[in-house]
């Protein structure tokens, strides 16, 4: 099948229209017409190669939303016309004992990413959701709740999923005290979530400057990081901290304000973070951990979670051919909301 996308060349170009094919449907495939994707900080680390070598051309794009054009002769959950998603998983061995527990993301044979990495079957390069059409096996095809609106939803699937496991994994409840390091798009979903779970959250950036977004998302307050009274002041006051800061940062100035017992959990940046002050986390049995995205299961538990809670993420709709923009501003950390492409405007 014919389709176009936005894609990078090199980690120095500005990303431009791409026409590629997608896969003529296995048994157990689903075609799906695109019409949003969320852009996601880790779409701008993989075109950057801040990870790492990438595969050029790439087309980035792992919060997918759109409706079945059509499927497979095996497909039995999805029919024509219905509304979908995708995630930031396509394949996994769906054999291991990750996979059987629902994490796939964990899968013993690595997950497949929704762009940038080999296909299973055929090595094509999987290409993401900034194009008009994707090819997913059914199993990693999520249903958005009947009545959601469809151009508000698709950040739930993986800033929603990122922030939703963690809060789950760590049994966020009502009067949870939760810290949100970094108010951007992983963070707000974060914010969002924890206070529909009925915690108490604080957000805690970089300064004071995002202090009404994150009250107007339910959150009590903002601490901010570079006042350091205010931190010291903080001392033990989390149970749970989720840190999404995107750069190399310090996590000890970050450990003291968990009580004992409280964890604070890395999903930003994806890389090295430094020493570890070993003090803090012997002297009140604290912890830090990290967490990657959620299971096929929990992602469909969130969107459920969204759509009964009437939780959306904050968007702000863009057009394709804006996307060299978006990325400025969201290397610049000022976004405390997510930037949403309408696919709409790209023909095929
Ligand atoms: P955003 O850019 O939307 O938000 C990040 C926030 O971090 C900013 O808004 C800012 O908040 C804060 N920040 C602190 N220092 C900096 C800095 N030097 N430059 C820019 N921002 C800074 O990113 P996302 O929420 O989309 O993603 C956050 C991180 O999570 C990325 O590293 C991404 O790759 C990772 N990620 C991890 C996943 C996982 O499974 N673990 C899944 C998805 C994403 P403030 O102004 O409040 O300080
Ligand atoms: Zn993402």
């Amino acid at each position: 099948m014919k389709t176009v996308g936005y894609a990078a060349h090199s980690s120095e170009a500005n990303m431009v229209p791409y026409h590629f094919e997608r896969r003529e449907l296995r048994s157990n495939d689903v075609a799906i017409e695109i019409l949003y994707s969320g852009v996601c900080h880790s779409d701008l680390h993989t075109v950057n190669g801040d990870w790492g070598p990438q595969p050029y051309p790439l087309v980035p794009g792992h919060e997918i939303v759109g409706v079945v054009q059509s499927v497979g002769a095996d497909v039995t959950q999805y029919k024509v016309g219905d509304q979908v998603a995708v995630g930031c998983m396509v394949d996994s061995c769906q054999e291991c004992d990750q996979c059987h527990n629902h994490e796939e993301q964990y899968c013993r044979e690595g997950m497949t990413g929704t762009y940038g990495f080999p296909d299973r079957i055929s090595g094509e390069t999987t290409q993401g959701g900034y194009s008009k059409h994707i090819v997913v096996r059914e199993e990693f095809v999520l249903r958005i709740p009947e009545g959601m609106d469809l151009s508000k939803s698709a950040p739930i699937l993986c800033a929603g999923i990122t922030t939703y496991s963690p809060l789950r994994t760590w049994g966020v409840k009502e009067g949870s005290r939760v810290g949100v390091i970094g108010l951007g798009g992983l963070g707000h979903m974060a914010v969002k979530l924890a206070v529909a779970m009925g915690a108490d959250v604080t957000v805690i950036s970089r300064s004071t400057k995002k202090e009404t977004e994150a009250k107007a998302l339910g959150a009590k307050g903002i601490l901010a990081s570079t006042d350091e009274e205010a931190m010291t002041a903080a001392a033990n006051a989390f149970d749970l901290i989720i840190d999404t800061v995107p750069t190399a940062h310090d996590i000890n100035a970050y450990t003291p304000l968990l009580d004992v017992d409280g964890s604070l959990v890395i999903v930003g940046q994806v890389g090295p973070t430094g020493e570890l002050n070993s003090m803090p986390m012997i002297f009140g049995r604290r912890r830090v951990a990290g967490s990657l995205i959620g299971g096929i299961a929990e992602t469909q538990e969130v969107l459920d979670f969204c759509a009964k809670h009437n939780i959306y993420p904050e968007c702000e709709m863009i057009q394709m051919d804006q996307i060299n923009e978006a990325f400025k501003r969201l290397e610049q950390g000022e976004m405390a909301h997510r930037f949403v492409i309408d696919m709409s405007s790209l023909d095929v």
